[in-house]
């Protein structure tokens, strides 16, 4: 059926590609598309079982590629359920969840996601790295990037900036800096016809040599910023040899320093997903130990960009922090931007220099955790997602099917006892939702009004 929807063209394309198997794909569009999420492992969920059962409504099945991740099939609306609202997994395109397994990020390392939004990969990368070192997650279209810096707030990834800038206004500021990079490149989207039929409306062979050229011109500034002995996973949704397999036949012959380490595609008729190329690559290691190129010259560790008003919210915060959040380590290098204080991680300043944010779009420098408010503290909401349970000094914990939290999803107060007094964490079974404060027996709600949830939730449903 949908074949009689495919542009003739791109028929055509798939015969010559795939030869006698492109009957077998082409009827692939025929089947429904495949769903998938995936575990933040941010959010203390220990092992296989635990994933299995933690949403038995689901009936998850695991997906053999991805220790976190799991098909999931209609009726289940993961998107609608607490659990989502409090960051423990995301939704992602079960062969999407490929790239990040295949870049292999470790805890420590400095890390770039070039092409970031929505933010299924930099969430991904940001689980695998356990919330240490250094992710960098761009967004070259603003609006695309605040849907981004808003996933990565409610993963409760502290550890990541987002910022929003062309690939080569990156290269200027950051060379040779990543020890591995994501390049999740903008593609015809060939993979994405079933889910998405716009896609295909979109799709000429025109197109896809625009998007080959763009690619090109996007992998060069990548290759910029890969350390030496870095790696680099490039990948796509689309099928066509000219986004994938000559692309990275172009790139290999003009970096003779870059090799193949792994090359794999995930057809749709093959393995359930909606399909992907992903491509390992490596940069020779340079004999002399490689230096960084950043010029960190006449910049000491507390060089431009930490402003006495930084220094003072910062010692402002920590002495708030200290009486509220008892069982948390506010730390970071401070940023302020107007009345908002980020923490941003320590390892950026460490390994490159903060003088390197000015003129940048960024949406979000590391973690937010207050506004500050003529004197007085507002503890931010990202600040509440990055938390583990037990470390605020007072929470109040919902159940995930009870009428209360869907008030409270919705942005009402609640009663609560008349002794609880202050800033309080508001949970669904241990994970935090966001903040409320507690004042004679109500709990006023601080959930941000765009993240206010009218109705859908599971106990509505
Ligand atoms: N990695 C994302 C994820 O897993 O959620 C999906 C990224 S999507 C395939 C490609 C992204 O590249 C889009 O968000 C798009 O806005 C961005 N993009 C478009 N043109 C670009 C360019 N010239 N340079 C860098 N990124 C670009």
């Amino acid at each position: 059926m949908t074949e009689q929807r495919l542009p003739a063209a791109y028929i055509e394309a798939i015969r010559e590609l795939l030869g006698p198997e492109a009957e077998a794909f082409l009827e692939s569009y025929d089947s429904p598309r495949t769903q998938g999420l995936r575990y933040n492992l941010l959010k203390s969920v220990p092992g296989r079982q635990a994933m299995e059962q933690a949403i038995p409504q689901f009936a998850l099945k695991p997906i053999p590629w991805c220790p976190s991740g799991y098909y999931y099939e209609e009726p289940a609306r993961p998107g609608r359920h607490p659990y989502h609202a409090a960051g423990l997994y995301y939704i992602q395109e079960p062969s999407a969840m490929s790239a990040a397994e295949l870049l292999a990020p470790q805890p420590g390392e400095t890390v770039l996601d070039l092409a970031a939004a929505p933010g299924g990969k930099t969430t991904h990368i940001a689980s695998l790295m356990q919330g240490q070192g250094l992710l960098v997650s761009n967004e070259i279209h603003p609006e695309r990037a605040k849907i981004l810096a808003e996933n990565v707030e409610r993963l409760g990834i502290a550890h990541a900036l987002v910022v929003s800038a062309a690939p080569g206004e990156l290269s200027r500021r950051f060379p040779e800096v990543f020890d591995r990079i994501m390049l999740d490149a903008p593609c015809s989207g060939e993979g994405m016809f079933r889910k998405d039929p716009a896609a295909m409306e979109e799709w000429s062979p025109a197109h896809v040599e625009m998007c080959a050229a763009r690619q090109w011109d996007i992998l060069q500034d990548a290759y910029l910023m890969l350390k030496p002995g870095g790696r680099m996973v490039y990948s796509t949704c689309t099928f066509n040899r000219q986004e994938n397999e000559e692309t990275i036949f172009r790139f290999l012959d003009a970096y003779p320093d870059m090799e193949l380490v792994e090359q794999k595609r995930l057809w749709p008729h093959l393995a359930k997903g909606e399909g992907h190329f992903v491509a390992l690559l490596h940069k020779a290691a340079q004999e002399e130990p490689a230096r960084s190129r950043v010029n960190r010259s006449g910049k000491g560790k507390n060089g431009p960009g930490i402003t006495a008003a930084a220094r003072d919210a910062l010692k402002q915060f920590s002495a708030w922090a200290a009486a509220e959040l008892p069982g948390y380590q506010a730390g970071g290098v401070p940023v302020l931007f107007g009345e908002s204080l980020y923490l941003l991680p320590e390892a950026f300043r460490d390994r490159l220099q903060l003088g390197l944010l000015d003129g940048l779009k960024v949406p979000r420098a590391g973690l937010h955790v207050a506004h500050l408010k003529k004197n007085r503290i507002e503890p931010a909401h990202a600040l509440a997602m990055a938390l583990q349970p037990g470390q605020a000094a007072r929470s109040f914990d919902l159940a995930a099917d009870s009428p209360e939290l869907a008030a409270w999803l919705r942005g009402e107060s609640l009663p609560v006892p008349a002794e609880l007094h202050g800033w309080t964490i508001v949970s669904v079974d241990g994970l935090p939702l966001g903040w409320g404060k507690a004042s004679s027996g109500q709990l006023k709600n601080h959930l941000p009004k765009g993240l206010r949830i009218q109705k859908g939730y599971v106990s509505e449903m």
